[in-house]
């Protein structure tokens, strides 16, 4: 007998839901046709939703056995959801997926294959098209890829999705990343192990609308770039080391005008402008060290990643299946 855990963090999804656990379940009856030693558990976790979903949950955990869930105390973001899936799952391969269906449940079969007889540690996918998405978005997305991948030495795959399979052994290797600050599609890029790439077109969402803004979206990549680069930190010594040279040619240049012309440097308008630029880059280079500072200042808070409120088994007691 072999389990496969289905990891769904859900926030406000109360309308996908209900379409996500159609799918799912169908493919999972397709999938004992092919495995019939295969079982599943859907994994639910609700991010501090603020509409029905853990109610939405709770009824499909009483006609389905199948299902549990874990629900957070508030809003702790994707990271932290799919984190606790992970830590809970109990299968010898756990798939992560969203619930709008953005991940079509019919990859499922060869994500599994690749684990089980391709031997593959991880099955993920990526969309080669972001058809549906508003143009700025994918520009700057775009862009964040190019960028981070330049910055670190983690590989961050463009347009992967969190829809990933993975065996036991790679499962447990992330559990023991207990990052406060999480940026996961790093995390997979930096612990290794093989991983298939399987493409597919971009879907839009079933039902409700995306979680995430422009600005949630913006500190998800700094997220990313910070917790995985360092070089915006040597960067800063880079521009010290430059405006150094720069200003040192200028002096050069100032002394030699004197000797040879006797003219004395005039014109304090542009000397403020120097002033005010050296400023300028001397406080955007502290600013870029205190990001570091404040998230190693999360860090060794050592604050737990999120806090569960409630969960499936709290109930067990009272239900006894
Ligand atoms: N999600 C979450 N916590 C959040 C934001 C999103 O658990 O704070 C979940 C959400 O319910 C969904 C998945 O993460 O299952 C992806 O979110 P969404 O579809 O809104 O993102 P998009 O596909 O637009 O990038
Ligand atoms: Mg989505």
């Amino acid at each position: 007998m072999s389990l496969l855990s289905v990891i769904v963090p859900c926030f406000n999804e109360q309308e996908a839901i209900p379409f996500f656990y159609e799918a799912i379940s169908k493919t999972a009856s397709e999938m004992k046709d092919e495995w019939s030693d295969l079982d599943f558990e859907f994994l639910f976790i609700d991010d501090g939703s603020k509409d029905e979903t853990l109610k939405v949950i709770e009824s499909l955990r009483l006609k389905d056995r199948r299902v549990r869930f874990i629900s957070f105390s508030r809003n702790f973001g994707k990271e932290a959801a799919l984190y606790a899936g992970l830590q809970h799952s109990k299968g010898d391969y756990a798939v992560t997926m969203d619930a709008d269906m953005q991940d079509p449940p019919s990859l499922l079969p060869d994500m599994f294959r690749a684990v089980t007889e391709e031997g593959y540690d991880s099955a993920a996918t990526r969309r080669v098209t972001r058809r549906g998405e508003p143009v700025v978005r994918s520009f700057f997305a775009r862009q964040f890829y190019r960028l981070i991948n330049r910055m670190s030495s983690a590989d961050i795959v463009d347009g992967a999705r969190d829809y990933r399979i993975m065996t036991r052994r790679m499962i447990d290797a992330i559990v023991d990343m207990q990052e406060y600050n999480r940026f996961t599609k790093g995390i997979y890029g930096w612990i290794g192990f093989n991983t298939k790439w399987i493409e597919f077109e971009n879907v839009e969402r079933v039902a409700g609308e995306t979680k995430w803004s422009f600005w949630k979206l913006f500190g998800y990549a700094m997220e990313g770039i910070i917790g995985f680069s360092t070089i915006p930190l040597s960067m800063a010594t880079w521009v010290g080391i430059f405006m150094s040279i720069v200003s040192f040619l200028g002096i050069l240049f100032i002394i030699i005008k004197k000797l040879v012309f006797g003219d004395p440097t005039s014109g304090w308008s542009s000397m403020v402008c120097i002033i005010l630029l050296v400023a300028g880059i001397q406080l955007f280079c502290m600013g870029i060290i205190g990001q570091y500072l404040a998230k190693t200042y999360l860090e060794t808070k050592r604050r737990p990643i999120y806090i569960a409120k409630r969960t499936s088994e709290d109930d067990i007691e009272g239900e006894k299946s």
